[in-house]
Protein backbone atom coordinates (compact mmCIF):
# COMPACT_ATOMS: atom_id res chain seq x y z
CA UNK A 1 0.00 0.00 0.00
CA UNK A 2 1.30 3.75 -0.88
CA UNK A 3 1.20 6.37 1.24
CA UNK A 4 -1.38 9.21 1.12
CA UNK A 5 1.08 12.33 1.67
CA UNK A 6 -2.16 14.39 2.88
CA UNK A 7 -1.80 12.43 6.17
CA UNK A 8 1.27 14.31 6.72
CA UNK A 9 2.36 17.65 8.47
CA UNK A 10 6.24 18.95 7.14
CA UNK A 11 7.59 16.84 10.16
CA UNK A 12 6.04 13.76 8.87
CA UNK A 13 6.74 14.00 4.96
CA UNK A 14 9.98 14.60 6.35
CA UNK A 15 10.50 11.34 8.38
CA UNK A 16 9.08 10.06 4.95
CA UNK A 17 11.71 11.44 2.71
CA UNK A 18 14.08 9.98 4.89
CA UNK A 19 12.71 6.71 4.83
CA UNK A 20 13.11 7.08 0.87
CA UNK A 21 16.81 7.96 1.38
CA UNK A 22 16.21 11.52 0.64
CA UNK A 23 16.97 15.03 2.24
CA UNK A 24 14.61 16.38 4.61
CA UNK A 25 14.20 19.01 2.43
CA UNK A 26 12.75 17.75 -0.29
CA UNK A 27 10.14 17.47 2.14
CA UNK A 28 9.50 21.25 2.02
CA UNK A 29 9.23 21.31 -1.91
CA UNK A 30 7.13 18.27 -1.77
CA UNK A 31 4.34 20.20 0.70
CA UNK A 32 4.09 23.21 -0.63
CA UNK A 33 3.31 21.92 -4.33
CA UNK A 34 0.85 19.42 -2.35
CA UNK A 35 -0.73 22.20 -0.05
CA UNK A 36 0.12 26.14 -1.85
CA UNK A 37 -0.26 24.55 -5.23
CA UNK A 38 -2.60 21.69 -5.03
CA UNK A 39 -0.59 19.64 -7.16
CA UNK A 40 -1.43 15.49 -7.03
CA UNK A 41 0.77 14.23 -9.51
CA UNK A 42 4.23 13.75 -9.04
CA UNK A 43 5.54 14.72 -12.49
CA UNK A 44 3.72 18.22 -12.39
CA UNK A 45 6.53 19.00 -9.44
CA UNK A 46 8.84 20.21 -11.73
CA UNK A 47 12.02 20.90 -9.35
CA UNK A 48 12.06 17.81 -8.11
CA UNK A 49 14.71 15.43 -9.35
CA UNK A 50 13.56 12.54 -12.08
CA UNK A 51 14.48 9.76 -9.14
CA UNK A 52 12.78 11.38 -6.23
CA UNK A 53 9.69 11.90 -8.51
CA UNK A 54 10.20 8.01 -9.58
CA UNK A 55 10.54 6.93 -6.04
CA UNK A 56 7.18 8.58 -4.99
CA UNK A 57 5.41 7.06 -7.80
CA UNK A 58 6.37 3.60 -6.29
CA UNK A 59 5.72 4.78 -2.19
CA UNK A 60 2.81 7.57 -2.82
CA UNK A 61 0.17 9.65 -3.97
CA UNK A 62 -1.79 12.57 -3.05
CA UNK A 63 -5.52 11.53 -3.05
CA UNK A 64 -8.70 13.71 -1.56
CA UNK A 65 -12.23 13.06 -1.29
CA UNK A 66 -14.89 11.94 -3.52
CA UNK A 67 -17.37 14.96 -3.54
CA UNK A 68 -20.72 13.34 -3.38
CA UNK A 69 -22.79 16.70 -3.73
CA UNK A 70 -21.97 20.51 -4.00
CA UNK A 71 -24.51 23.07 -2.82
CA UNK A 72 -24.36 26.73 -2.87
CA UNK A 73 -26.84 29.61 -1.12
CA UNK A 74 -28.25 32.36 -2.77
CA UNK A 75 -26.04 34.22 0.14
CA UNK A 76 -22.49 32.94 -1.40
CA UNK A 77 -22.41 30.00 1.39
CA UNK A 78 -20.81 26.44 -0.10
CA UNK A 79 -21.29 23.58 1.35
CA UNK A 80 -19.32 20.01 -0.17
CA UNK A 81 -20.81 16.51 0.93
CA UNK A 82 -17.04 14.05 0.87
CA UNK A 83 -17.44 10.56 0.42
CA UNK A 84 -15.56 9.17 3.43
CA UNK A 85 -16.75 5.32 2.78
CA UNK A 86 -18.51 2.35 3.34
CA UNK A 87 -21.75 4.84 3.34
CA UNK A 88 -20.38 7.36 5.29
CA UNK A 89 -20.29 11.35 4.51
CA UNK A 90 -18.98 14.37 5.99
CA UNK A 91 -20.21 18.15 5.01
CA UNK A 92 -17.63 20.86 4.87
CA UNK A 93 -18.86 24.31 4.69
CA UNK A 94 -17.32 27.98 2.81
CA UNK A 95 -18.55 31.36 4.57
CA UNK A 96 -17.82 33.98 2.36
CA UNK A 97 -17.60 37.11 3.78
CA UNK A 98 -16.02 40.78 2.71
CA UNK A 99 -12.74 40.35 5.02
CA UNK A 100 -12.71 36.83 5.08
CA UNK A 101 -13.36 33.49 4.06
CA UNK A 102 -14.09 31.37 6.22
CA UNK A 103 -13.93 26.81 5.91
CA UNK A 104 -15.81 24.53 8.68
CA UNK A 105 -13.93 21.20 8.67
CA UNK A 106 -15.50 17.62 9.86
CA UNK A 107 -13.59 15.60 12.07
CA UNK A 108 -15.51 12.92 12.47
CA UNK A 109 -17.83 10.64 10.51
CA UNK A 110 -20.82 10.89 12.95
CA UNK A 111 -19.95 11.65 16.31
CA UNK A 112 -19.69 10.37 19.96
CA UNK A 113 -20.90 13.09 21.89
CA UNK A 114 -24.61 13.38 21.21
CA UNK A 115 -25.66 16.62 21.93
CA UNK A 116 -29.06 17.05 22.02
CA UNK A 117 -29.83 19.57 19.87
CA UNK A 118 -26.86 18.38 16.90
CA UNK A 119 -28.40 16.17 13.77
CA UNK A 120 -24.72 14.87 13.58
CA UNK A 121 -25.03 13.75 17.07
CA UNK A 122 -28.66 11.78 16.30
CA UNK A 123 -26.54 10.02 13.78
CA UNK A 124 -24.42 8.28 16.18
CA UNK A 125 -20.20 7.70 15.69
CA UNK A 126 -19.04 5.95 12.71
CA UNK A 127 -15.53 6.64 12.60
CA UNK A 128 -12.41 9.31 13.38
CA UNK A 129 -11.14 10.82 10.19
CA UNK A 130 -7.99 10.61 9.15
CA UNK A 131 -5.16 13.48 8.94
CA UNK A 132 -5.38 13.02 5.02
CA UNK A 133 -8.91 13.22 5.14
CA UNK A 134 -9.34 16.16 7.66
CA UNK A 135 -6.83 17.81 5.37
CA UNK A 136 -8.10 16.89 2.03
CA UNK A 137 -11.51 19.00 2.94
CA UNK A 138 -8.93 21.94 3.16
CA UNK A 139 -7.14 21.00 0.28
CA UNK A 140 -10.06 20.90 -1.97
CA UNK A 141 -11.73 23.79 -1.22
CA UNK A 142 -8.76 25.62 -1.19
CA UNK A 143 -7.75 25.28 -4.70
CA UNK A 144 -11.37 24.29 -6.01
CA UNK A 145 -12.18 27.98 -5.23
CA UNK A 146 -8.72 29.65 -6.13
CA UNK A 147 -9.56 28.13 -9.84
CA UNK A 148 -13.11 29.00 -9.60
CA UNK A 149 -12.35 32.97 -8.51
CA UNK A 150 -9.11 33.16 -11.33
CA UNK A 151 -6.75 33.34 -8.42
CA UNK A 152 -3.96 31.07 -8.59
CA UNK A 153 -1.89 32.37 -6.54
CA UNK A 154 -4.31 33.76 -4.29
CA UNK A 155 -5.03 32.72 -0.58
CA UNK A 156 -8.74 32.28 -0.50
CA UNK A 157 -9.69 30.85 3.28
CA UNK A 158 -8.01 32.88 5.68
CA UNK A 159 -10.00 31.19 8.62
CA UNK A 160 -10.44 27.30 9.31
CA UNK A 161 -13.21 26.37 12.30
CA UNK A 162 -13.01 22.91 13.28
CA UNK A 163 -16.83 23.10 13.84
CA UNK A 164 -18.28 20.46 11.40
CA UNK A 165 -19.05 17.17 12.04
CA UNK A 166 -17.71 15.22 14.81
CA UNK A 167 -15.53 16.45 18.09
CA UNK A 168 -12.14 17.38 17.07
CA UNK A 169 -10.55 16.41 20.52
CA UNK A 170 -11.62 12.98 20.30
CA UNK A 171 -10.04 12.40 17.47
CA UNK A 172 -6.35 13.84 18.49
CA UNK A 173 -4.07 12.04 17.18
CA UNK A 174 -5.14 13.17 13.56
CA UNK A 175 -6.05 16.79 14.35
CA UNK A 176 -3.02 18.07 15.20
CA UNK A 177 -0.82 16.79 12.18
CA UNK A 178 -3.76 18.29 10.08
CA UNK A 179 -3.21 21.39 12.23
CA UNK A 180 0.23 21.79 11.56
CA UNK A 181 -0.14 21.73 8.38
CA UNK A 182 -3.01 24.41 8.39
CA UNK A 183 -0.33 26.88 10.12
CA UNK A 184 3.37 25.87 8.51
CA UNK A 185 4.65 28.88 6.51
CA UNK A 186 5.24 26.09 3.72
CA UNK A 187 1.71 24.80 3.89
CA UNK A 188 -1.54 27.01 4.13
CA UNK A 189 0.51 29.35 6.42
CA UNK A 190 -2.78 30.60 8.75
CA UNK A 191 -2.61 32.32 11.83
CA UNK A 192 -2.97 30.81 14.83
CA UNK A 193 -5.87 33.00 15.40
CA UNK A 194 -7.77 32.33 12.38
CA UNK A 195 -7.48 28.19 12.89
CA UNK A 196 -10.28 27.87 15.58
CA UNK A 197 -10.90 24.39 17.13
CA UNK A 198 -14.31 23.76 18.76
CA UNK A 199 -15.14 21.63 21.61
CA UNK A 200 -17.53 20.56 23.75
CA UNK A 201 -15.23 20.04 26.78
CA UNK A 202 -12.76 17.18 26.48
CA UNK A 203 -11.03 18.61 29.32
CA UNK A 204 -7.62 16.54 29.43
CA UNK A 205 -7.42 17.46 25.53
CA UNK A 206 -7.89 20.89 25.99
CA UNK A 207 -4.80 21.04 28.15
CA UNK A 208 -2.89 18.82 25.60
CA UNK A 209 -3.72 21.09 22.78
CA UNK A 210 -2.69 23.66 25.04
CA UNK A 211 1.46 22.29 24.87
CA UNK A 212 1.69 20.95 21.58
CA UNK A 213 -0.74 23.32 19.05
CA UNK A 214 -2.79 26.29 20.53
CA UNK A 215 -4.80 28.00 18.51
CA UNK A 216 -7.86 29.62 19.12
CA UNK A 217 -10.78 27.27 20.98
CA UNK A 218 -14.12 27.89 21.16
CA UNK A 219 -16.04 25.70 23.78
CA UNK A 220 -19.67 25.07 22.84
CA UNK A 221 -21.15 25.50 26.32
CA UNK A 222 -25.11 26.04 25.52
CA UNK A 223 -26.04 25.78 29.07
CA UNK A 224 -24.83 27.85 32.43
CA UNK A 225 -25.73 24.89 34.72
CA UNK A 226 -24.69 21.42 34.92
CA UNK A 227 -28.43 20.25 35.51
CA UNK A 228 -28.99 21.46 32.24
CA UNK A 229 -25.63 21.14 30.44
CA UNK A 230 -25.76 17.41 31.38
CA UNK A 231 -29.05 16.65 29.44
CA UNK A 232 -27.67 19.17 26.30
CA UNK A 233 -24.19 17.90 25.95
CA UNK A 234 -23.98 14.80 27.65
CA UNK A 235 -20.10 15.04 28.20
CA UNK A 236 -20.99 17.54 30.77
CA UNK A 237 -21.44 14.60 33.07
CA UNK A 238 -18.15 13.50 32.77
CA UNK A 239 -16.06 16.82 32.42
CA UNK A 240 -18.75 19.21 34.57
CA UNK A 241 -18.51 23.12 34.40
CA UNK A 242 -16.59 23.41 37.03
CA UNK A 243 -13.66 21.66 35.48
CA UNK A 244 -14.46 22.94 32.02
CA UNK A 245 -14.04 26.45 33.00
CA UNK A 246 -10.76 25.30 35.21
CA UNK A 247 -9.52 23.66 31.51
CA UNK A 248 -9.89 27.43 29.65
CA UNK A 249 -8.54 28.89 32.08
CA UNK A 250 -5.19 26.62 32.05
CA UNK A 251 -5.48 27.25 27.95
CA UNK A 252 -5.33 31.05 28.35
CA UNK A 253 -1.68 30.93 29.03
CA UNK A 254 -0.81 29.59 25.35
CA UNK A 255 -3.74 30.58 23.48
CA UNK A 256 -3.39 33.13 20.43
CA UNK A 257 -6.02 35.25 21.99
CA UNK A 258 -6.71 36.45 25.46
CA UNK A 259 -10.20 35.41 25.83
CA UNK A 260 -12.07 32.36 25.01
CA UNK A 261 -15.19 32.15 22.79
CA UNK A 262 -18.18 29.93 24.20
CA UNK A 263 -20.89 29.16 21.49
CA UNK A 264 -23.82 29.03 22.44
CA UNK A 265 -27.12 28.14 20.57
CA UNK A 266 -30.44 29.68 21.34
CA UNK A 267 -33.20 27.16 21.95
CA UNK A 268 -36.65 28.34 22.71
CA UNK A 269 -38.18 27.77 26.03
CA UNK A 270 -35.20 25.24 27.10
CA UNK A 271 -31.43 27.69 27.74
CA UNK A 272 -33.23 31.23 26.54
CA UNK A 273 -34.42 32.69 29.51
CA UNK A 274 -33.37 36.20 31.30
CA UNK A 275 -32.52 33.55 34.16
CA UNK A 276 -30.31 31.52 32.36
CA UNK A 277 -28.16 34.70 30.95
CA UNK A 278 -28.09 35.75 34.45
CA UNK A 279 -26.06 32.42 35.53
CA UNK A 280 -23.99 32.72 32.52
CA UNK A 281 -22.57 36.16 33.68
CA UNK A 282 -22.35 34.35 37.20
CA UNK A 283 -20.13 31.70 35.88
CA UNK A 284 -18.21 33.04 34.05
CA UNK A 285 -17.62 36.92 36.30
CA UNK A 286 -17.65 34.84 39.09
CA UNK A 287 -14.72 31.93 37.84
CA UNK A 288 -12.01 31.81 40.35
CA UNK A 289 -8.50 31.32 39.19
CA UNK A 290 -6.03 29.67 40.81
CA UNK A 291 -4.02 32.47 42.07
CA UNK A 292 -7.43 34.34 42.90
CA UNK A 293 -7.96 36.21 40.33
CA UNK A 294 -11.26 36.36 39.27
CA UNK A 295 -13.53 36.83 36.17
CA UNK A 296 -12.61 34.40 32.84
CA UNK A 297 -12.12 36.39 29.79
CA UNK A 298 -14.70 35.58 26.83
CA UNK A 299 -16.63 36.58 24.35
CA UNK A 300 -20.00 34.86 23.38
CA UNK A 301 -21.69 33.49 19.99
CA UNK A 302 -25.02 32.98 20.47
CA UNK A 303 -26.51 30.48 17.47
CA UNK A 304 -29.76 31.12 16.40
CA UNK A 305 -31.26 27.01 16.27
CA UNK A 306 -31.28 24.85 12.88
CA UNK A 307 -34.25 22.79 13.51
CA UNK A 308 -34.33 19.32 12.65
CA UNK A 309 -37.12 16.92 13.24
CA UNK A 310 -35.85 14.25 15.49
CA UNK A 311 -34.47 16.93 17.86
CA UNK A 312 -38.23 18.01 19.09
CA UNK A 313 -36.58 21.56 19.95
CA UNK A 314 -37.26 24.48 18.17
CA UNK A 315 -35.29 27.96 17.58
CA UNK A 316 -35.43 30.77 20.05
CA UNK A 317 -37.49 33.63 18.33
CA UNK A 318 -35.60 36.85 17.20
CA UNK A 319 -36.19 39.04 20.15
CA UNK A 320 -35.81 36.68 22.66
CA UNK A 321 -32.12 36.16 21.36
CA UNK A 322 -31.42 39.83 21.42
CA UNK A 323 -32.75 40.73 24.85
CA UNK A 324 -30.46 37.67 25.88
CA UNK A 325 -27.57 39.06 23.92
CA UNK A 326 -28.15 42.68 25.76
CA UNK A 327 -28.15 41.27 29.00
CA UNK A 328 -24.72 39.58 28.19
CA UNK A 329 -23.06 42.59 26.93
CA UNK A 330 -25.00 45.27 29.66
CA UNK A 331 -22.74 43.09 32.02
CA UNK A 332 -19.56 43.79 30.01
CA UNK A 333 -19.61 40.31 28.49
CA UNK A 334 -18.51 41.01 24.42
CA UNK A 335 -21.55 39.01 22.63
CA UNK A 336 -22.33 38.56 19.41
CA UNK A 337 -25.30 36.69 17.81
CA UNK A 338 -23.91 34.26 14.65
CA UNK A 339 -25.44 35.50 11.27
CA UNK A 340 -27.54 32.62 9.64
CA UNK A 341 -25.70 31.32 6.45
CA UNK A 342 -27.00 29.28 3.84
CA UNK A 343 -30.27 28.51 5.39
CA UNK A 344 -31.55 27.92 2.01
CA UNK A 345 -28.99 24.70 1.28
CA UNK A 346 -27.54 23.78 4.42
CA UNK A 347 -30.87 23.20 7.37
CA UNK A 348 -29.19 21.73 10.66
CA UNK A 349 -25.29 20.66 10.30
CA UNK A 350 -25.10 16.96 9.82
CA UNK A 351 -28.30 16.68 8.13
CA UNK A 352 -27.00 16.34 4.85
CA UNK A 353 -24.23 13.59 5.55
CA UNK A 354 -27.27 12.06 7.81
CA UNK A 355 -29.50 11.48 4.98
CA UNK A 356 -26.59 9.33 3.11
CA UNK A 357 -26.59 7.25 5.98
CA UNK A 358 -29.67 6.25 8.28
CA UNK A 359 -28.24 4.65 11.09
CA UNK A 360 -31.49 3.47 12.46
CA UNK A 361 -31.01 1.72 15.70
CA UNK A 362 -29.05 5.22 16.57
CA UNK A 363 -31.65 7.50 15.71
CA UNK A 364 -34.43 5.56 17.95
CA UNK A 365 -32.16 5.32 20.53
CA UNK A 366 -31.83 9.18 20.89
CA UNK A 367 -35.79 9.27 20.22
CA UNK A 368 -35.97 7.53 23.61
CA UNK A 369 -33.24 9.56 25.27
CA UNK A 370 -34.57 12.28 23.92
CA UNK A 371 -35.84 15.11 26.99
CA UNK A 372 -37.73 18.13 25.70
CA UNK A 373 -37.12 20.20 28.49
CA UNK A 374 -39.49 23.26 28.88
CA UNK A 375 -38.71 24.90 31.59
CA UNK A 376 -35.94 22.41 33.70
CA UNK A 377 -35.30 22.84 37.11
CA UNK A 378 -31.79 25.07 36.76
CA UNK A 379 -29.84 25.37 40.35
CA UNK A 380 -27.67 28.01 40.51
CA UNK A 381 -24.05 27.47 39.53
CA UNK A 382 -22.00 26.33 42.37
CA UNK A 383 -19.46 29.21 42.31
CA UNK A 384 -21.61 32.49 43.06
CA UNK A 385 -18.48 34.74 44.16
CA UNK A 386 -19.27 38.42 43.13
CA UNK A 387 -17.04 39.29 39.09
CA UNK A 388 -14.32 42.02 39.98
CA UNK A 389 -15.90 45.23 39.13
S1 LIG B 1 -22.43 19.56 18.65
FE1 LIG B 1 -20.37 18.80 18.10
S2 LIG B 1 -19.81 17.52 19.87
FE2 LIG B 1 -22.05 17.79 19.99
S3 LIG B 1 -22.89 16.00 18.88
FE3 LIG B 1 -22.68 17.68 17.39
S4 LIG B 1 -20.71 17.35 16.40
FE4 LIG B 1 -20.72 16.16 18.32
Amino acid sequence: MTANLLDFDLEGLAAFCERLGEKRFRATQLFRWIHQKGAADFDQMSDLAKSLRAKLHGSAHVSGLPVLSCTESADGTIKWLFDVGHGDAVETVFIPEDDRGTLCISSQAGCAVGCRFCSTGHQGFSRNLSTGEILAQLWYAEHHLRKRLGKVDERVISNVVMMGMGEPLQNYNALVPALRAMLDDHGYGLSRRRVTVSTSGVVPMIDRLGQDCPVALAVSLHAPNDALRDHLVPLNRKYPLAELLAACERYLAHAPRDFITFEYCMLDGVNDQPEHARQLIELVRGHRWADGRVGLPCKFNLIPFNPFPESGLMRSPAGRVSEFAALLSDAGIVTTVRKTRGDDIAAACGQLAGDVKDRTQVVERMARRRVVMIHPETPPPSRTKKAEA
